[in-house]
């Protein structure tokens, strides 16, 4: 038994799983489907054009993609009417506050000042509730791949409650292991704990492991160099948040970071909203890639970003919903629009900054630049079956003039009908089937409750 199957015991957890769950409990092999019907875009290398094509899944994973598959022994899943594209990717997400939606502001002050009550008062089961109400929300609106972005890990149990909710779900992605939200910049976060949870971590599993650190804006030097370098010797990769208030983009990190080499493809820095094109240009040519939530980074006041700029910068881009307590929403349809439109507008023209590009970063390049495993983020033969269908017959989608403004300006995740992760179904006919959704928020309900009670806001 590893460590990790210790938090089976927690009465809090979605669901009872003896938690070997990290590795799939739901075994798919044997289950053949052939989709047909749909309009396919593969992403493959890049925006495809929609094709007719069928796609025959097998053991999880895609085995065939052709024009009319026979397969006489699969079960077969009608798509037509639908554009079927891969899953989308969801790069930057603190899932462990998505309880708290809406709690940006209080009788404690804003957004810093109402988390840091919230966040103290926090517990395991309330981390792993939104983990599970979060991967709803994702799947709904046809997320497929989360890098759960665990920024308040104030004890292992802690870890260990995301990363058992975040396995009962079905979803694939990654655990970004963290620190408190209270832990002081000149104070390290667990690295021995980080390396127990990687060396307990099972072969098989949907969910893989990242590190999430303060990066050089919120700890001191000796900090996130130690950090960075535990990080690297471990293999994982390592993501960041940097540049995005005015008076953060103004210590220029980026030089330092350079420096000590400890930029590059391993490492993800999230918003840089107020960085100058020069210190985009240097964490382009350090090889980092650069994920951007738009939405959050207007509500929180960092500025009005310029994905248009990011992009001529030469950085590699992924796209993400960051958080419910400021966004809301979970809603990527929402965010591919919102970055299509602030390039358009800083440029002063139409398609500054082209639709297909948007839907690039929120699937094959987003995928990419977050190290997520191979093919994740396409529709390629032998690569996962993470994939969803877009209505293109709703009241949102019919008529649209192109499949690339039907996916990042008209779609919505009312239009997502079908969502299938691993080979997997878990949105058919416009229904989530793997979750009770009047006894989650019911649940969600009464705990954020009494988290606020607790905590002292209102
Ligand atoms: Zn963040």
């Amino acid at each position: 038994m590893t460590r990790l199957s210790l938090v089976a015991g927690c009465a809090a957890l979605p669901l009872s799983l003896p938690l070997t769950a990290l590795a799939q409990d739901d075994d798919p092999s044997g289950r053949r489907y052939l989709l047909s019907g749909a309009q396919v875009i593969t992403m493959q290398g890049g925006w495809t054009p929609p094709a007719p094509l069928d796609i025959l899944i097998e053991d999880g994973k895609i085995a065939r993609i052709d024009a009319d598959i026979e397969a006489a022994d699969a079960t077969e899943i009608d798509l037509s009417g639908h554009l079927l594209t891969p899953g989308l990717v969801d790069s930057h997400w603190h899932m462990w506050n998505t309880i708290a939606r809406g709690y940006e502001r209080s009788d404690q002050g804003g957004f810093a000042g109402t988390m840091k009550p919230l966040s103290g008062a926090w517990t395991p089961e309330a981390s792993a509730l939104s983990v599970e109400l979060g991967m709803a929300l994702a799947v709904n609106s046809g997320i497929t791949y989360v890098n759960n972005w665990a920024h308040n890990v104030k004890a292992p149990e802690f870890a260990d409650a995301e990363i058992a909710a975040m396995a009962a779900s079905g979803v694939r992605g990654r655990f970004s292991y963290g620190y408190p939200q209270a832990l002081g910049q000149g104070a390290l976060m667990d690295l021995a704990d980080l390396e127990t949870t990687q060396s307990d971590w099972p072969e098989d599993s949907l969910i893989g492991l990242g590190v999430s650190l303060r990066g050089p804006d919120r700890s001191t030097p000796e900090i996130w160099t130690q950090e960075i370098t535990k990080a690297r010797d471990l293999g994982l990769p390592v993501t960041f948040h940097m540049g995005g208030a005015p008076e953060a983009a103004e210590k220029h990190n980026v030089a330092a970071l350079a420096e000590q080499k400890m930029l590059g493809k391993d490492i993800h820095v999230v918003h840089m909203t107020s960085a100058p094109e020069e210190d985009l240009r240097k964490l382009a040519e350090g090889g980092s890639p650069l994920i951007i939530s738009p939405w959050t980074e207007l509500e929180v006041g960092y500025g009005v970003p310029d994905p248009g700029m990011m992009k001529d910068a030469g950085l590699e881009m992924a796209v993400s919903v960051d958080n419910t307590v400021l966004a809301g929403q979970i809603n990527m349809f929402e965010v591919m629009r919102l970055t299509a439109d602030l390039a358009d507008g800083h440029a002063h023209k139409q398609q500054a900054l082209p639709d297909a590009d948007v839907f690039d970063w929120a699937t094959r390049q987003g995928a990419r630049s977050i190290m997520a495993p191979e093919g994740v983020g396409t529709l390629t033969e032998g690569g996962p079956a993470d994939l969803i269908a877009i209505s293109t017959e709703g009241l949102n989608t019919r008529p649209a003039a192109s499949p690339d403004f039907l996916l990042t300006h008209a779609a919505e995740p009312e239009d997502v009908s079908f969502v299938m992760i691993a080979g997997e179904i878990h949105k058919e006919n416009g229904k989530l089937i793997r979750v009770d959704l009047g006894d989650l928020t019911a649940r969600a309900d009464a705990m954020m409750g009494d988290l606020a009670a607790q905590a002292g806001v209102q």
